[in-house]
Order: C-alpha cells, then sequence, then structure tokens
C-alpha cells in the first residue's frame, strides 16, 4: 500500500461515520499523515406562509455551528481534534471533490454500505466521488442498515 501524506474523510451525520473516522485516523496514524475531515451541510428547506413572506429559518453561519457541535463531539471521541473539521454547502460529491483538490490529498476515505441494484444506477456519494477523485479512494464497508 502507498505511503498517504494528506487524508481527506468525508463524513455525514449516520452512526456509521465513527467507522469511517476510525479507519481513517488509523491510516493517518500508521502512515504519519495529515488528515482532515469535510462534512458537507444542507441548508434546511425554509417554510412559506405566503408567496410574500418568505423566510429562511437559518443561514449558513447557524446551521455550520449547530453541525459542529455535533461533529466536534463524535471527532474528539474518536480521539481526532475538531480543528480538523470543515463544514461546507453544496452536493456532497462536487464538495469532497473540491476539497481534496484543494488540500492535495493523496486518499479520500469514505463510507460505503455496499449497497446494489437502482441505487448504485442512481448514485451514491460513495460511488460519485469513487469515479471522480484523482486520487486514491477507501470505501470503508460501514454496517449494513437493515429496512433499507
Ligand atoms: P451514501 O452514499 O450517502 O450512503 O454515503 C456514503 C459515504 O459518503 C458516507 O459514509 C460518507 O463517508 C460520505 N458522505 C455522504 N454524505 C456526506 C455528506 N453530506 N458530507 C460528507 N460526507 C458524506
Amino acid at each position: 500500500m502507498s505511503s498517504y501524506k494528506q487524508i481527506l474523510v468525508a463524513i455525514d451525520l449516520s452512526d456509521e461515520a465513527d467507522d469511517v473516522l476510525q479507519a481513517a485516523a488509523d491510516i493517518a496514524a500508521e502512515n504519519k499523515a495529515v488528515i482532515s475531515i469535510i462534512h458537507v451541510a444542507d441548508l434546511p428547506l425554509a417554510p412559506y406562509s405566503g408567496w410574500s413572506d418568505y423566510v429562511a429559518p437559518y443561514n449558513e453561519q447557524e446551521v455550520r455551528q449547530m453541525l459542529f457541535k455535533d461533529l466536534a463531539q463524535r471527532v474528539e471521541d474518536g480521539g481526532l481534534s475538531r480543528s480538523l473539521i470543515t463544514i461546507d454547502f453544496g452536493r456532497p460529491v462536487d464538495v469532497i471533490i473540491k476539497k481534496a483538490e484543494e488540500e492535495r490529498a493523496d486518499l479520500i476515505v469514505i463510507g460505503s454500505h455496499g449497497r446494489h441494484g437502482v441505487k448504485i444506477l442512481l448514485g451514491s456519494t460513495a460511488n460519485g466521488v469513487l469515479h471522480r477523485a484523482n486520487c486514491d479512494v477507501l470505501a470503508v464497508r460501514v454496517r449494513e442498515v437493515i429496512n433499507q
């Protein structure tokens, strides 16, 4: 296996993110690599109470703060520093690829549910990252979620 120097780990808010973080932390420790953590946020849909008074309930800063609290706890529970976290907005695949290029990451670590069939055709985040990345991608097989 190559020796990695700059690792980007992408985490969502699922329980499985802990496994993805752990895998990335282990590889970073083995390779003495720099690690960074990206989470891609969606702004919540704004409620409409009429045509004229559209009100956005949250701005990006508020959403970032709420997410950061949750993510920081998980990241610290995994033995990593909260200062490694970046929260950006956009389509997860686009943002993850852009971040990897900016940081010249030589490895992206993501989770994979090992889904089959139509979900692969529609495109998962893992699938999108795997096909667009210019560097190695480690898809960590996370625990299957039943009822899908
Ligand atoms: P999915 O294709 O949605 O099942 O997600 C597979 C993996 O992509 C997750 O385990 C994460 O590693 C990554 N991922 C999905 N959504 C996001 C997100 N919003 N921000 C960062 N990483 C994500």
